[in-house]
């Protein structure tokens, strides 16, 4: 089968590799769509370890191809998607009900071989049901159950003020669910005009491009502020949005070397909150019949279509600032 490959950090390339085959309590799966998301760039840099070489891809959907002897709940042919976190559940950290710390952590497409190829396996218990779906709506689901996750941790409260920084795919998700958490109204903020238009396409009750938005000095406004960024500044500088009493949540993965400025007296003044959120735990279920009920727009945040015969070259030139939205990829031809 076709796979890309990265063989070591900076070094990605296309290859054949055979079909894996699963374990008894496997499902092969034939990947239909896969989101490229930070952490497949990560992984591309050497930023993010997960052992080498690698097939990144942990966001897909697809078709039973097979099943080992112990799958019971799958058949072939049925349209699936998985939660790519395989937690141990055995672990002390498991059993804390803390398992997106789990001690023996793995994940498809991280620790082990992912969707950037024309097929891989997953164990039967991260797999849910798909019918009705489309399979690339299906493959948002894993980023969707990272934000449903996050929100949990973080409580949105009723009729809050809500600000989002950065209008991606992630930041187009939390105003989504936002909206559905009861709220009074979201601001969605951006360095790029056009990704505001989808936001306010989206539910966005206003809009602002980052300079503007810093002129127009809205501090102690929101009860919950949403950094979905990853850029050191912006979170630094996002804190003074937020309402004495309320929430900051550190959604946006920002350099592990990195540092902000805080006020320590602000904090404990103003009564902040400062929430991180990592990865999703179970959320995954939820997220899927979110997406399922039509509720949340998945398919409006994918802007770009690939091939596997295109991952070279996209690995190859990312650039640093992110114009776009969502890609997903199609291994097994673009549908
Ligand atoms: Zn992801
Ligand atoms: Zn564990």
């Amino acid at each position: 089968m076709k796979a890309y490959l990265i063989e070591k950090p900076n070094k990605g390339m296309l290859t054949d590799v055979s079909v894996p085959a699963p374990a008894d309590d496997e499902i092969l799966v034939e990947v239909k769509a896969a989101g490229i998301c930070g952490t497949d760039v990560h992984i591309f840099k050497g930023e993010y370890y997960g052992g080498y070489p690698r097939i990144p891809g942990h966001e897909f959907s697809g078709v039973v191809a097979a099943v080992g002897k112990n799958v019971t709940k799958f058949k072939v042919g049925q349209h699936i998607a998985a939660d790519p976190n395989i937690f141990c559940e055995k672990c002390d950290q498991c059993k804390a009900n803390i398992q997106n710390f789990c001690e023996d952590m793995h994940a498809v497409g991280v620790t082990r071989h992912g969707a950037f190829a024309q097929y891989l396996t997953v164990p039967e218990r991260c797999v849910f049901d798909i019918t009705g779906m489309n399979f690339t709506e299906a493959a948002l689901v894993e980023p969707l159950a990272c934000v449903v996750y996050g929100q949990e941790k973080a409580g949105v409260p009723l009729g809050a003020s809500v600000l989002i920084m950065g209008a991606g795919p992630i930041g187009l998700m939390h105003l989504q669910l936002a909206k559905m958490n009861g709220v009074a109204e979201v601001v969605v903020v951006d360095i790029f005009e056009h990704k505001l238009v989808l936001a306010t396409k989206l539910g966005a009750d206003k809009v602002y491009l980052a300079d503007e938005f810093e002129k127009s000095d809205q501090r102690n406004k929101y009860e919950l502020v949403i950094d979905c960024t990853g850029v050191p500044k912006v979170v630094e500088s996002s804190i003074k949005y937020v309402k004495d009493s309320g929430t900051m949540l550190f959604f946006g993965v920002c350099p592990d070397n990195s540092t902000i400025i805080i006020n320590p007296y602000e904090i404990f003044k103003r009564e902040l909150r400062l929430i991180g959120s990592f990865a999703l735990k179970k959320t995954y279920g939820k997220a899927l019949k979110l997406a399922k009920s039509g509720k949340i727009n998945l398919t409006a945040l994918v802007d770009k279509k690939l091939t596997l015969d295109d991952l070279p070259e996209y690995f190859n030139n990312l650039s640093s600032v992110n114009h776009g939205f969502k890609t997903v990829v199609y291994p097994n031809g673009i549908i």
